[in-house]
């Protein structure tokens, strides 16, 4: 029997959608059969009408869940547990941070591949590599939404009116996203200057042609060539430093992230208070946990009594829902064939990438960081 892959339509906002036409073309050249919601691509642009041209079929979400071998959305969806025994469900499904979910999952005995758990320095994986995909899309509309905000021009313009300078833009963080933050900074006309706390991030901002702020502070490079949590001592010597620096920059875009822990917050009241009125701050990092900036909310907006514009962003990629559903769709097609074996969907803990992304299977949690974070909130409770 011709294995089945549905595609869910998503729901609390989500604009993305987990497989386009294109890739329903691409699954069904190899051999499968695709299945998707009725209106899934709606949000973003894609009919349903292309999905058939490209040889899927069009069903109800209840037929999506009956039928399906493998489930393919971008955010768990609330129902995810109703899957049948025996299918997979792969997505961006955040499991490491909701490991009680894993554990509905588990007891349904659903197989639950959470891509945001892919190994990502295995080259073979790079293509699979969401996080990164999605992460390029928010720092790029990091960028619009900072210049939407500000009130002035991000490129030298010279008219017959006069010439403006150039805004100065600080990114704050110097991964997947402050890069392309750089990226599409310098492409506007800004005068980008970048900073991280890892060497070779640092050495990626200068390869962009952006200036590499020095806080005379030491580079910090943690497991897995991720950054590491400065020490306190660290930490406080990198704030009074980026404290006097913030003060000269007109955009502030901050993205420092830290596996597994809150992210560091970098722009203090303070150094809001040295900022410009009319300055515009846009916190990537925002989470209910806290972000890179004081006081910073994700979804919100906020002006501080100086003037100066915070924005606390949400979901980016949601907000340029072609682009991401598309980079998303050919991520989740190169993961569903690793999947299969002959047609079928064959689970092998022993292939590295399996390893990294599947976290439930056969009733069972089988991911040991899932595990153990599911451990650790059940002490706690
Ligand atoms: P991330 O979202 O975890 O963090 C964003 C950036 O914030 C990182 O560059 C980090 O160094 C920086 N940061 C953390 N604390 C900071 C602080 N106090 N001050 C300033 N900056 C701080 O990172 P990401 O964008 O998901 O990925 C970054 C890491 O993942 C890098 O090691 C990158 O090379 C690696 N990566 C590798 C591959 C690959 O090999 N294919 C793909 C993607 C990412």
């Amino acid at each position: 029997m011709t294995t089945l892959i549905g595609v869910v339509r998503e729901s609390g906002g989500e604009r993305r959608v987990a497989l386009t036409p294109d890739g329903a073309g691409r699954l069904t050249k190899f051999g499968l059969q695709v299945l998707v919601e009725a209106g899934a691509g709606q949000q973003a642009w894609f009919d349903d009408a292309d999905y058939v041209a490209a040889g899927a079929a069009i069903g109800s979400r209840e037929q999506v869940y009956a039928d399906s071998d493998v489930i393919l959305c971008v955010r768990p969806p609330t129902d995810a547990a109703s899957a049948r025994a025996g299918a997979a469900i792969v997505g961006l499904l955040g499991l490491l941070a909701d490991p009680a979910l894993a554990e509905k999952l588990a007891a349904a005995g659903v197989t639950a591949v959470s891509v945001d758990l892919l190994p990502r320095t295995l080259s073979r994986a790079q293509g699979m590599d969401a996080l990164t995909s999605q992460a390029n899309v928010a720092g790029y509309k990091a960028v619009l939404v900072a210049a939407g905000a500000y009130g002035g021009y991000l490129p030298m313009l010279m008219t017959a009116a006069g010439t403006t300078r150039p805004a100065q833009v600080l990114v704050l963080g110097a991964g997947v996203a402050g890069l392309q933050a750089i990226a599409t900074a310098r492409r506007l006309g800004a005068m980008v200057t970048g900073y991280d706390v890892r060497e070779a991030a640092r050495a990626d901002i200068a390869s962009t042609g952006a200036t590499v702020l020095d806080l005379g502070a030491a580079a910090a490079t943690g497991e897995g060539g991720y950054a590491r949590q400065l020490t306190s001592d660290e930490a406080q010597a990198q704030q009074r430093a980026l404290d006097e620096a913030i003060g000269r920059f007109d955009i502030v875009i901050t993205t420092a992230q830290v596996p597994g822990r809150r992210p560091p917050v970098l722009v203090t009241v303070g150094a809001l208070d040295r900022l410009h009125p009319g300055a515009v701050v846009v916190d990537l990092a925002a989470s209910d946990l806290g972000g890179n900036v004081a006081g910073s909310q994700p979804d919100t907006t906020s002006v501080t009594p100086r003037g100066v514009t915070v924005i606390g962003a949400g979901n980016l990629p949601s907000s340029v829902p072609q682009a991401a559903s598309t980079a998303y769709a050919r991520n989740v097609c190169a993961v569903v064939p690793v999947l299969l074996a002959e047609g079928e969907i064959r689970i092998d803990l022993a292939d590295e990438i399996q390893a990294g992304v599947v976290v439930t299977h056969d009733g069972a949690i089988v991911h040991p960081l899932v595990r153990a974070a599911l451990d650790r909130k059940e002490a706690v409770s």
